[in-house]
């Protein structure tokens, strides 16, 4: 897609902070759970509350997923690391601080490859990513006149994910947020579950006169929960300012909100400085150390990533680049297309009709790939009965159509067997056939033999209406060719 021109003679700057749920069972600091949906309150102990006397205890498993993530985007993981208290006051934050970690986060500098709508490649820095306990939740619309405040979600572990401001249009940084999410999915560290605000993003947004190096005043529009509300929001923002500073206007730094309904930005505060939160290393903590023997563990249990598999599916079962981007964008489509293809021992033809075909009538159904009423499995064989010639491509979408909506699971061969769907390939049989057909049609052979291919076609068709298109293609087509000689 091509910006030039877009915004006249402004260019936005974008920057996404990612927060990522870290799917731990415990919190960041307590034993507390993180499942989802429980009852008010019921998900939150001493230490989640803050009560005097007691005392965080860092969470393995959640940084090991942050070192996963780390290894991911092939960014230095830091084997000493700090958590400091950010200090704020809000009704969801009982301690009166967020452990985080400011100077010196576990992740430091990486980058994320993105595949844009034209299919050029941008590589997008990360900053860092840090470590940090969630807050709780306010309620303003339970109890009237007053705000409830639930703490099941106090301490829940965070990855926050910074990218550089490298981002330059709305569908840039939804491309970099979906992408965040496949990898999140792969490294199997947050489900992704926008909708249940497992990841949630802010975006800080300036602009500026094209070819300028400088970098404008930005706002920051916070808790973007969906990938269009990212465009969205993101558009809107870049409209305004654009508004403010062409009627000699200024931008002030602020945090903003976006407002889906009535699809607008609106101001919130006006932007605290890190001073503002007066950081400090958690006495309570000790400086967080990495071992080389995790570190070695980790990177030994890393799964193949989506960019890796993607070279892979390129380079060893001959797919396109944009089929095979399709493919690994998240991993139960990968994992569908494993399972498929090893049935099917042809990538390219399983490819096809994961896009094809399956991907029509999930579409149809709204189903998700992990809820596809044909199973890799069964895709798998009917791609070997389609490369066997047992059945034809187009016999094949028959079949397709009849594992889909069969009530009970049903194999391809007793699909092929139950509704006589075999291909015609017996050569004596579509002789026969072809005998027929050419004796009822002497004016169209005359025509043919007088040198009008086009008629060709018209035999081919008499042939499959003949055998309800049973007959292999290219059979009929080789006796035909031989019957139909001058
Ligand atoms: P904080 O928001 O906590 O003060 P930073 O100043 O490090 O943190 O910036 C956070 C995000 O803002 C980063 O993603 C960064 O890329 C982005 N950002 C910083 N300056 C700009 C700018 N002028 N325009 C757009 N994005 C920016
Ligand atoms: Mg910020």
């Amino acid at each position: 897609m091509s910006n030039a021109g877009r915004w006249g003679e402004w260019e936005p700057v974008i920057g996404l902070e990612v927060h990522v749920q870290l799917s731990t069972s415990s919190k960041m600091f307590s034993g507390a759970g993180t499942a989802f949906g429980a009852a008010p309150n019921s998900q939150a102990c001493a230490v989640d509350l803050g009560l005097p006397g007691v005392l965080p205890v860092i969470n393995r498993a959640a940084v090991h997923k942050a070192v996963r993530f780390g290894l991911a985007i092939g960014a230095e993981v830091n084997q000493h690391s700090i958590f400091d208290r950010k200090n704020y006051f809000y009704p969801d934050l009982p301690k009166g601080y967020q452990i985080s970690q400011f100077e010196q986060p576990i992740v430091g500098r990486g980058s994320l490859t993105l595949t844009l709508a034209d299919g050029e490649e941008k590589s997008v820095g990360i900053t860092r990513a840090h470590l940090e306990e969630d807050a709780g939740k306010s309620i303003h619309d339970l109890v009237p006149g007053k705000t409830a405040i639930d703490l099941n979600r106090a301490g829940t572990p965070l990855l926050e994910v910074v990218s550089e401001p490298e981002l330059g249009s709305p569908e840039e940084a939804a491309a970099y947020f979906r992408k965040l999410q496949s990898l999140v999915r792969y490294l199997e560290i947050c489900d992704g579950n926008l909708a249940q605000g497992s990841m949630r993003c802010d975006a800080n947004v300036s602009i500026r006169k094209r070819g300028s190096n400088e970098l404008g005043q930005r706002t920051e529009t916070k808790n973007i929960n969906s990938f269009r509300f990212v465009e969205q929001a993101i558009s809107y923002e870049i409209e305004r300012q654009i508004g403010v500073l062409e009627s000699g206007g200024t931008i002030v730094q602020e945090t903003r909100l976006y407002d889906p309904d009535a699809d607008e930005t609106r101001s919130m505060r006006t932007k605290e400085d890190s001073d503002d939160y007066r950081y400090f290393p958690d006495p309570d903590l000790l400086p967080l150390i990495v071992s080389d023997a995790e570190l070695n563990a980790i990177r030994d249990a890393m799964p193949e990533l989506p960019e890796a598999r993607k070279q892979r599916y390129i380079e060893t079962l001959g797919l396109t680049a944009y089929d095979a981007e399709l493919l690994v964008a998240d991993p139960d489509t990968a994992r569908y297309f494993e399972a498929a293809a090893a049935v099917a021992g042809d990538g390219k033809l399983t490819a096809n009709w994961m896009l094809g075909e399956l991907a029509a009538a999930l579409n149809r159904e709204e189903l998700e790939i992990g809820s596809s009423k044909v199973a890799p499995e069964a895709l798998g064989e009917l791609v070997v009965r389609i490369t066997d010639g047992t059945i034809s491509g187009k016999i094949a979408k028959t079949v397709f159509e009849k594992l889909w909506s069969a009530e009970q699971p049903l194999t391809v061969d007793a699909v092929i067997e139950a509704e006589g769907l075999t291909q015609l390939s017996d050569s004596g049989a579509i002789e026969t056939i072809v005998d027929e057909i050419i004796a009822a049609n002497p004016k169209q052979v005359e025509q043919f033999r007088n040198g009008k291919e086009k008629v060709f076609g018209f035999f081919v068709g008499q042939v499959m209406k003949a055998t309800q298109g049973k007959a292999n293609p290219a059979t009929v087509n080789e006796v035909l060719r031989a019957k139909l000689a001058p």
